[in-house]
């Protein structure tokens, strides 16, 4: 017997995953009220002064954060 699923894409991709906060996320991307903006850590580079990944921003030089509304 063989159950072979053949065509059946695995949902689950390795590697990086789109929904996570980062450390200097106020909210997760798409929230509304929320914008990206350059990571005040490290201007938007992705790195810090030494070189090293900055961990705010994971390396992206962006993060997520909540806009002016009030
Ligand atoms: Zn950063």
């Amino acid at each position: 017997m063989s159950t072979s699923t053949s065509g059946g894409n695995a949902t689950g991709t390795p590697g990086t995953s789109p929904e996570h906060l980062k450390p200097g996320d106020e909210a997760m991307a798409g929230t509304p009220g929320t914008g990206e903006d350059l990571c005040p850590d490290c201007s938007g580079s992705g790195k810090k002064k030494d070189g090293a990944e900055c961990p705010t921003c994971e390396g992206t030089g962006r993060i997520t954060q909540g806009i002016g509304g009030g």
